[in-house]
């Protein structure tokens, strides 16, 4: 047994979870899809949930993505990749490229980057505007007064918006901020909540998750500090 077996819960045990608090709120466990966030594993790590017929899964860097996924693409061409991690304007290309789902939609000047991006590329990832739920200094993720200008924004530039995305402010209880969000959603018609991590995936279910991003329960912890 590795130290990290002692932290690490199987997927259907998650799984398992998530449907649970999804039935406690009067939803249906279908609605929440789980995305595995595999941010500094290795193919030999991510290999398991692939061969269980896990498709879901999350990074937060676009190089390491670039370097990690095509080859396990090759061999499962349905694998659905969610970008998690602060993108810079000048790699909207290669992240429209490479990710199915763009989380982290947090400015202008971001909306007007990937806009070209998948006019160039065809390509059509859906997003999240990610909101700076707890208005932290250091936090990605637009301001919540500035959040009706860059959803107009990014409706107006022809981005396919579906949801919004947040990290709420550690080491507090997370519920009302996972209550904003859902709200800011409705307010706004729109759909998809990404949020609740390892912590509080349950939590952030009963809410109105409809992706959850799980890294450490799954994969054990990381060793590198998180960016
Ligand atoms: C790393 C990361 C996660 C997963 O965190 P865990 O606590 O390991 O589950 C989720 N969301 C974002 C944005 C992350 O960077």
């Amino acid at each position: 047994m590795t130290p990290d077996d002692t932290t690490r819960t199987d997927l259907p045990t998650i799984r398992d979870r998530i449907g649970k608090a999804a039935l406690l709120a009067g939803r249906k466990p279908e609605e929440v899809g789980l995305i595995a966030v595999s941010k500094t594993r290795d193919a030999a790590a991510i290999l398991p949930l692939l061969e269980a017929g896990h498709r879901m899964f999350g990074e937060n860097r676009v190089q390491e993505t670039a370097a990690k996924w095509p080859d396990l693409r090759a061999t499962y061409p349905d694998v659905q990749l969610h970008l998690i991690g602060q993108l810079q304007s000048n790699k909207a290309d290669e992240a429209v490229a490479l990710f199915d789902v763009i989380h982290v939609v947090d400015r202008a000047s971001l909306v007007t980057a990937l806009a070209r991006a998948m006019e160039k590329t065809g390509r059509r990832p859906d997003c999240f505007v990610q909101v700076n739920i707890g208005d932290e200094e250091q936090k990605g993720g637009c301001a919540v007064a500035d959040l009706p200008a860059l959803v107009d924004a990014a409706r107006d530039a022809g981005l396919p918006v579906i949801g919004l995305m947040c990290l709420p402010p550690a080491d507090i209880e997370p519920a009302p901020y996972f209550a904003l969000l859902a709200k800011l959603a409705r307010d706004h018609d729109l759909p998809a909540l990404s949020m609740g991590m390892s912590d509080d995936y349950e939590t952030a279910v009963t809410i109105g998750a409809t992706h959850v991003r799980i890294g450490s329960a799954l994969f054990g912890p990381r060793m590198e500090t998180l960016a």
